[in-house]
């Protein structure tokens, strides 16, 4: 669903623009990465530029440049959507549905502006004027590193670090399948702006607080279940247990992970209760495909091998109960391959 016309995309960034630049809520290392390095460049080319995101990113992407810098719209939603409005130019980066706005959603589908749309999720629901997606590329950052070759724009140190930090988020530290020789090639060129790549993996992975390790002995301790005959884990948190072991934001991110880590499973899944309902993130390994399986069951979509999802007419037991009772359904493709 390409209809990226970079000439055309010269023309009209050769005028200043009022530009808007927005991803998706609670925006990941890719997401906010990808953001601020389009927000320098054109900020440096001359341009009116914001960053409006749908709400809070985890405390350890605060320290990429100019994170500070991104309006808030849930804690500032005036200013969101006077910027929205008076925007000629709107990028939509790293997400393809508007439901993943939230409440900014409305007003960004109310605005005239220009958009381009960069995105590696499945099944885009958003038209954009301009379209540079790719399925098959395992980070937004790749695109957007694409993207600002293609426009013949100075890539910048800033940029850069954001750039690496998309790139590592969304790859898994360059492990999944979608990592290619490009990717590593984008990733070393990166460096060459002097970026430092150790700090960067510190502050990403090292910035663990008390709070997060006490929530993952929690889920690994107690709210663990295996399901050794279909490959699959899950682990989950309630209210009480965020409430109890302190939760702050991004304090889990990555715990779906460490199931996926045991020999011989193929699909994970996390339950985390919130106000406002359940959500839920997949993971599998191989074919097992947990975008549809979340678009299916669960609300949601992603990738192939990442997505999530939310519940908000059931609780937490019985989104999980739930959730197994959908199993056997699956033995096939979950036991297809030989782990
Ligand atoms: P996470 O589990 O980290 O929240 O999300 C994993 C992947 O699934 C991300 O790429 C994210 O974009 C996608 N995803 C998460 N939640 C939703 C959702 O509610 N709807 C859709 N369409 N995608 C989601
Ligand atoms: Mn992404």
């Amino acid at each position: 669903m390409n209809n990226i016309d970079f000439s055309y995309l010269k023309k009209h960034f050769s005028k200043k623009k009022n530009i808007v630049i927005t991803t998706h809520r609670t925006p990941d290392g890719d997401a906010l990465g990808s953001s601020i390095a389009l927000y320098k460049i054109l900020k440096s080319d001359g341009h009116q530029v914001n960053m409006v995101v749908p709400n809070n990113f985890p405390y350890f992407l605060d320290f990429l440049p100019f994170s500070s810098e991104a309006i808030i719209f849930e804690k500032e939603s005036k200013k969101g959507i006077k910027l929205i409005n008076q925007a000629d130019t709107l990028f939509f980066l790293d997400f393809n549905s508007y439901s993943r706005l939230d409440k900014m959603a409305e007003h960004i589908i109310a605005s005239n502006a220009y958009t381009i749309l960069i995105d590696h999720h499945q099944d885009p629901e958003i038209k954009s004027n301009q379209n540079f997606c790719d399925v098959n590329i395992c980070s937004t950052a790749e695109l957007v590193y694409d993207f600002i070759k293609k426009m013949k724009w100075k890539m910048s140190k800033e940029s850069a670090i954001s750039l690496y930090t998309g790139i590592v988020t969304d790859s898994g530290s360059f492990k999944y399948p979608t990592v290619t020789n490009k990717t590593h090639d984008i990733a070393s060129d990166l460096l060459s702006y002097d970026i430092n790549h150790t700090s960067i993996h510190k502050k990403l992975f090292d910035s663990n607080t008390l709070s997060r390790m006490r929530l993952l002995g929690r889920c690994i301790g107690n709210n663990f279940q295996l399901f050794s005959k279909y490959n699959s884990a899950l682990i989950y948190l309630s209210k009480d247990d965020l409430e109890k072991y302190d939760f702050v934001k991004g304090d889990t991110e990555g715990f779906v992970n460490f199931p996926l880590s045991l020999k011989g499973i193929i699909f994970s899944v996390f339950f985390i209760e919130f106000n406002d309902g359940i959500k839920i993130s997949f993971r599998s390994k191989n074919n097992f495909d947990v975008n549809q399986f979340a678009r299916l069951h669960f609300n949601g979509g992603g990738h192939k091998n990442a997505s999530g999802g939310k519940i908000t007419d059931l609780n937490l037991q019985e989104t999980i109960d739930y959730f197994i009772s959908l199993l056997p359904k699956y033995k096939n493709e979950l036991t297809e391959f030989k782990v």
